[in-house]
């Protein structure tokens, strides 16, 4: 039988390495765009979803069109963020495994551009790039574009969002005017048609699926809850969903913080993804993300743009994107390479609106939903613990010790009462956690904030008096490959306080901000009295005052000298003690969400966020699952 790609008229060197990625037959975009492009002769624009198998539709038509006997680029790839390029790259590579002497090189910003430069120095027939590196490249003279055949600018409308106009067409001009041009975009603004006019000459159009519909694979869903109860629902969503692993979207950085934050410190395995992020620790939470020891990341849309991480389960806008247009790529980030997904919107009843436009853009309609009662999550986590320990597997050479003595515990009862008694032992804590929780669905004329609640807790959830919390300095930060979720557990975890007695984090680069509880101030000083971190001690002050931490009595005049001095004379930190360092910080995280749970590998529902009867707790053993994979790792 003929294998279909080699139909399509790929060659067998190609055709193999595909096969070998586990590509069995094309997906429509590239069964319609493959032959296309083959042709070599056409300017494209394919208006298609990522997720779609995009990479190979114009990254294996230009393994067939390029002379690898030349060493001269010959097409360039732009893409908008320094994810997908890489992505785009790494795809590539391996489609021309086979390929000989075939070169791709990935310029992005954010990295050594001198390695980026010597291999472009050494010989590519194809580069990737995110728009600034790649003018900087062609600024220092580094590149000859005059051989370049073949331009694809993939995710068009995603550059523009981000501001490349000027950057691409200044790229371009560096470009023989016969190259062919290949635009891929989700959607079809003015701005990126605009593009395809100036720069294309009768292009082939090809639109996958209907235009500027969401993905078939995705489901749509809503709920309307009153403004304040957002992240109470956000918790009701996840913790009715044990298995789900979803990117959260909001809308700007802080917001990005503040959930993540409060899903950290609610036991959540959550971490924030946006702009501040420096490049290495973006990379250390996507990766924690794709190896699934995270379960939730919460992120800016400008952060999570390129994300090709398969089995996303969820994707939930906690806040509806400005841009009506960027819904499709965040629900995009579901419903991958053939999987369904969710995308969730929890909105605002003022906002069912925004809604109405979304599903005349996506051309699909939204269901209502009711957030879960709190009887249903209890059933729903009550019967995923059941599941699990119908599927754990035994280690016998372990457990079989203690089976004697454990038989002999039981030995008063029956099967049926054990049983009972085990369900009981979780399912009174899910009860009694989920007591009184509150309906948080909004009614459709419920407009206001109608407070009939004295207690704020979490269903309020993001907002701090202030006067109840101290701000404290401590010399530890993102240069010391900090996260805030890291600095929340290597503070809880030394000073011994709960992470629901911290605040705000405000982490900077030497050093850092956190504000914890007013009355959690003193055994946090006494308890950091001796910790170092990386062998240096580690000095943790009343924000403005002397330090109390560290060996005292250098505190004046380590205020005089300033944070960078203060460093500096406390002493390197090599590789290897940071991972150190980090297998500190990754065993209290998983010491923490453990704490208290009986050891039976499940949620700890009494010992955590109290107040809210309506929310918590998200994924019990998932998240000792990971909290055990990265202690093992540490
Ligand atoms: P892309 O839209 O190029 O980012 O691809 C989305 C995902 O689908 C990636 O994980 C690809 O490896 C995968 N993929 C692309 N083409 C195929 C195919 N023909 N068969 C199976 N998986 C594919």
């Amino acid at each position: 039988m003929i294998n279909p790609f080699s139909k399509l008229g790929i060659s067998d060197d190609v055709v193999n390495a595909v096969k070998e990625l586990g590509f069995e037959n094309p997906t429509p975009i590239q069964e319609q765009s493959i032959p296309v492009l083959l042709e070599g002769s056409n300017d494209f624009v394919g208006l298609a979803q990522t997720g779609t198998g995009k990479t190979a539709a114009f990254g294996l038509p230009l393994l067939e069109l390029i002379d690898f006997k030349s060493n001269k680029p010959q097409a360039l790839i732009l893409c908008p963020t320094r994810e997908l390029c890489l992505q785009i790259a790494n795809d590539i590579k391996n489609f021309s495994k086979n390929t000989q002497n075939a070169h791709v090189v990935a310029v992005y910003g954010g990295a050594n551009i001198m390695q980026q430069l010597r291999e472009i120095r050494n010989g590519v027939q194809i580069v990737v790039a995110t728009p600034g590196r790649m003018l900087d490249i062609i600024g220092r003279k580094a590149i000859d574009f005059s051989s370049v055949k073949y331009v694809v600018l993939d995710e068009a409308d995603e550059m523009l969002n981000m501001g490349f106009q000027e950057d691409i067409n200044d790229i371009l001009s560096t470009t023989p005017d016969e190259k062919k041009t290949w635009l891929f975009s989700a959607t079809m603004p003015p701005e990126v048609r605009r593009i395809a006019r100036n720069y294309m000459e009768n292009p082939v159009e090809l639109t996958m699926g209907t235009k500027n519909t969401g993905n078939v694979n995705i489901e749509h869903e809503y709920y309307v809850v009153r403004a304040r109860d957002k992240y109470a629902a956000l918790k009701r969503i996840v913790d009715f969903n044990p298995e789900i692993f979803a990117v959260v979207f909001c809308k700007t950085k802080m917001d990005t913080q503040d959930v993540a934050e409060h899903l950290i410190k609610d036991g959540y395995n959550a971490d924030s993804l946006h702009g501040d992020l420096s490049q290495q620790q973006r990379d250390k939470v996507m990766q924690r993300f794709r190896d699934r020891n995270m379960q939730l990341l919460i992120a800016t849309d400008v952060a999570a743009r390129g994300i090709d991480v398969n089995n996303v389960t969820h994707v939930i806008n906690y806040s509806l994107p400005d841009e009506i247009e960027s819904y499709t790529h965040r629900s995009g980030r579901t419903g991958r390479a053939g999987k369904t997904g969710i995308s969730i919107c929890i909105i605002n009843s003022k906002e069912t609106g925004k809604i109405r436009q979304i599903e005349r853009i996506i051309g699909k309609q939204f269901t209502k939903a009711e957030l879960p009662t709190g009887f249903d999550v209890c059933e729903k986590q009550l019967f995923s613990l059941i599941h699990k320990v119908h599927n754990v597997e035994v280690n016998t050479d372990q457990i079989d010790q203690y089976i004697p003595r454990i038989m002999d515990e039981f030995s008063e009862l029956s099967k049926e009462d054990v049983i009972k008694k085990f369900a009981s032992l979780e399912f009174n804590r899910f009860l009694d956690y989920y007591a009184n929780a509150p309906d948080l669905n909004a009614s459709a004329d419920d407009r206001g904030e109608r407070g009939e609640r004295g207690e704020r807790g979490e269903r309020g959830g993001r907002n701090f008096d202030n006067s109840n919390y101290t701000r404290l300095f401590i010399n530890v930060g993102s240069v010391d490959e900090f996260t805030r979720g890291d600095l929340l557990g290597f503070v809880c975890n030394n000073g011994k306080i709960s992470g629901k007695s911290v605040g705000k984090i405000d982490l900077k680069g030497v050093f850092s901000f956190i504000e914890v509880e007013n009355d959690t101030v003193d055994a946090l000083f006494t308890n950091f009295k001796d910790i170092k971190f990386n062998g240096r001690d580690v000095r943790i002050e009343k924000s403005g005052e002397a330090p109390v931490g560290g060996r005292g009595g250098d505190g004046g005049e380590r205020r005089r000298g300033g944070f960078g001095g203060e460093r500096r004379g406390g002493g390197g930190y090599g590789a290897g003690e940071r991972r150190s360092g980090g297998g500190d910080r990754r065993s209290s995280g998983g010491g923490r969400r453990e704490g208290g749970n009986g050891g039976g590998g499940f949620r700890d529902f009494s010992g955590r966020s109290r107040d809210d009867k309506g929310g918590n707790t998200g994924g019990s053993g998932r998240r000792e699952g990971s909290g055990g994979e990265r202690r093992r790792r540490s």
